[in-house]
């Protein structure tokens, strides 16, 4: 993959040009960056009173494709031409047409995934990009199944809102789609029905944590009761395999001695045989479809210690698991929405040990979770790792869109703050936060020119993270919702406001591993 965009390509400029001239006399804004050409036809995002839509100015020869799309026909000089809606069907033909809006698997390079709740990110996310410079690859679409679950978004419109976005961008350099935090086959066959190619599989909850406090009998026990016909393994065979082992890490030796290679099991072992499972079903679904698989074990209460990482990644591959990257629950804390909480000599000498297993028994990337606003982290994570990297956001561009409603519709941002405070404490439940309602700056005390500090608040932060579910779904009796259409509208009413804030935000993330 490399750079080519709009602005590279001067026959585009002037084909933009004229198309821009031709339409905007029947009232139709233009998108500059938008505009594609190919064989079949010319394209573009144009701007109406009614919100975006799709120009396809077919040639000649090729009005039958008109058919593919829905919206309203109209002519200009004899030729029919369609201004189209930005539905399922119309995305999913335009990535036909349009093959480089089709997500794809990853590079072995720096990638960054940007979760994107309400799906009007991805212009942002593509200006943060080229601000950034480098060849980081996106994953714009990216949402886990407990979100699309929370904020009611199917995983189609997921990867739909990526296509429009990145189209009315003009990007072209290829890009990810991330199923995150999958846990059920079910959660697989959807996801990839709907286009996704990456998928993320969390087996946090067959992550055994006894194995970190247990007494020896009680692991012994837990290790005579591991899955053994699913690791298609049994005690004798791993034991005589693993202990006494030793895993050449670039120079340093992890070293399997009975105990380490016991609590590695009892800890891991049924995760192992769920990672197995489900990447045998993934196989199934895809059918020879490439795809990247994501191996999260970060919502771990316990960090992953080396001899941990060694025992997942040999045995995965022992099992004949192919990955792409792989997530350990790294020291310190990762919480939403802050920047790192630890010791960063500690995390250093952390991610360094888990970058050289990764290159030893991969390569492959090792995965940040929780990666927003960890700028302390970055560039020691962007050095050890050689940019053998996946930088994983999620919340962070709700936040952002946050602050764009803060700066244009005060009021608004006010109701969601207030409704915020109520929702939090049942809704942090799930998420990693230390933020309480308490010490989140009182609404009733902040004048609106003021609001958008809130965004700088830790407290005020990790409330408005977590509870975007419950915004986005609250629902008044009739069933029409009380903040998620004014959200979206005045997003789209000012793109201008929330691509800045969007970019400002992304690009020091960016940054650091934009060299790499
Ligand atoms: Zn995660």
């Amino acid at each position: 993959m490399h750079a080519t965009t709009t602005r590279d390509r001067p026959q585009d400029e002037e084909r933009a040009r004229r198309l821009a001239q031709a339409f905007g006399r029947s009232g139709l804004l233009v998108l500059p960056s938008s505009v594609a050409a190919t064989a079949a036809a010319e394209w573009a995002m144009v701007r109406t009173p009614a919100g975006n839509r799709l120009l396809v100015a077919p040639a000649p020869e090729c009005a039958g494709i008109l058919a593919e799309f829905d919206g309203e026909r109209a002519e200009r000089d004899g030729s029919p031409f369609l201004i189209g809606l930005l539905n399922a069907r119309s995305a999913a033909a335009l990535r036909r047409h349009l093959r480089w809006l089709t997500p794809g698997p990853l590079p072995a390079s720096a990638s960054a995934g940007f979760g994107d709740r309400l799906g009007l990110a991805t212009p942002g996310h593509v200006r943060a990009l080229r601000a950034a410079g480098g060849s980081i690859t996106p994953v714009f679409a990216q949402q886990s199944i407990r979100e699309m679950t929370r904020a009611a978004r199917p995983p189609q419109a997921v990867i739909d809102d990526a296509t429009w976005g990145s189209f009315e961008s003009g990007w072209r350099d290829g890009q990810g789609a991330d199923a995150d935090h999958l846990k059920t086959a079910d959660d697989i066959t959807a996801c990839a029905a709907a286009g996704f190619t990456m998928f993320t599989i969390d087996p946090g909850e067959h992550v055994d944590p006894r194995a970190d406090a247990g007494r020896p009998a009680e692991l012994r026990a837990a290790w005579d009761a591991l899955p053994w016909d699913r690791l298609d393994d049994n005690a004798a065979s791993m034991r005589a395999r693993l202990v006494g082992r030793a895993f050449d890490v670039e120079g340093q030796r992890v070293v399997f001695d009975e105990g380490a290679l016991v609590k590695a099991a009892v800890k891991y072992g049924r995760a192992v045989a769920h990672v197995t499972a489900m990447y045998r079903h993934l196989c199934d679904v895809m059918g020879g479809r490439p795809f990247d698989l994501e191996v999260s074990v970060d919502e771990t209460d316990a960090p992953t210690a080396p001899v941990e990482h060694v025992f997942v990644a040999s045995e995965l591959r022992r099992l004949g698991v192919r990955w792409a990257s792989l997530a350990p629950r790294f020291v310190g804390r990762f919480e939403k929405g802050v920047d790192y909480i630890g010791d960063l000599a500690a995390f250093e000498a952390d991610i360094r040990v888990h970058a050289a297993i990764a290159r030893s028994l991969g390569p492959y990337k090792l995965s940040l979770h929780s990666g927003s606003d960890k700028f302390s982290i970055y560039e020691i994570a962007a050095r050890h790792t050689r940019g053998l990297i996946h930088l994983k956001t999620a919340g962070t561009s709700y936040l952002e869109a946050l602050r764009a409603v803060a700066r244009s519709a005060p009021r608004l941002f006010r109701a969601i703050y207030v409704f915020a405070r109520e929702r939090y404490d049942e809704d942090r439940a799930s998420y990693h936060v230390s933020a309480t309602v308490a010490a989140a700056p009182d609404p009733a005390r902040i004048a609106d020119a003021e609001l958008p500090s809130l965004l700088e608040d830790v407290h005020a932060r990790q409330v408005l993270h977590v509870t975007f579910g419950s915004v986005l779904t609250a629902s008044h009796a009739d069933g029409t919702r009380v903040f998620a259409n004014d959200l979206r509208s005045t997003l789209q009413a000012h793109p201008e406001i929330y691509d800045e804030c969007l970019e400002r935000h992304f690009v020091r993330h960016l940054r650091p591993f934009a060299g790499r």
